[in-house]
């Protein structure tokens, strides 16, 4: 059986829920089954959604707000989508509990983070001092623009090997302090800026800043993200 593997959606200032569905397709290609999540379900349906997947992939989108990280909303902060934190921090909630195969993207790497007890850069360029084309790229997502340093011992390296791995990069937030427990998984090269972590008392937990979802019908190693989502989850599932 091929696992099931939650995918949680965008809301749109339209009402619409939705997903890229390049999300969903990196999933299929993986040999997982994808199914896009609801935004509005309440707390226990979320926890039986979960006692049913196989795994969950949390997707890119708004920015988070900085409430939930005890901080002040900075000018530059994109305007918050409450319904979709409130839905991602309660199918977390339930999901590690339950030690559910996880990937987090983009803003599912900065919910993370959040939901573990880590903060965000509210905006790099206003922050950090790093003009927001670096990690905002202009490109189309299917080009690679900058390099991920790799950490030894990370579940990353586990997947890939430590060789650097080049990304495209469409995000003006990050990683500003590590939550509890969480391990560093690789660093963009040239600002050290923190694009990849996991926990290692969790069987399956990744996060990444960039976007393999657009990488992974040419690129191995983005693919390679995806697929170690569903092997963890067929484990889990067994
Ligand atoms: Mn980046």
């Amino acid at each position: 059986m091929k696992p099931l593997i939650g995918v949680t959606p965008d809301v749109k200032p339209t009402e619409y829920i939705g997903v890229r569905d390049q999300y969903m397709h990196s999933i299929t290609l993986a040999g997982g089954i994808p199914v896009m999540l609801p935004i509005s379900a309440p707390e226990e349906d979320l926890e039986e959604i979960v006692s049913r997947l196989d795994g969950l992939l949390l997707t890119g989108g708004a920015d988070i707000d900085p409430a939930l990280y005890g901080a002040e909303k900075s000018p530059a902060c994109g305007e918050p989508r409450p319904e979709r934190d409130r839905m991602e921090m309660a199918i977390l909630r339930a999901a590690v509990k339950v030690k559910l195969p996880t990937l987090g993207i983009c803003r599912g790497c900065q919910v993370l983070n959040v939901f573990y007890g880590g903060d965000l850069v509210q905006d790099i360029e206003s922050e950090l001092g790093v003009p927001n084309t670096v990690h905002h790229q202009e490109a189309d997502y299917r080009v690679v623009t900058h390099d991920i340093v790799v950490e030894p011992g990370s579940l990353l390296a586990e997947i890939g090997g430590t060789d650097d791995i080049h990304v495209n990069s469409k995000h003006h937030q990050c990683v500003k302090t590590l939550g509890k427990g969480l391990r560093l998984g690789g660093r963009s090269k040239n600002d050290g800026i923190i694009e990849s972590f996991d926990d290692p008392a969790h069987p399956f937990m990744l996060a990444v800043q960039w976007h393999p979802e657009m990488l992974s019908a040419e690129r191995p190693e983005a693919l390679a993200l995806f697929k170690a989502l569903v092997e963890a989850a067929k484990r889990c599932g067994a």
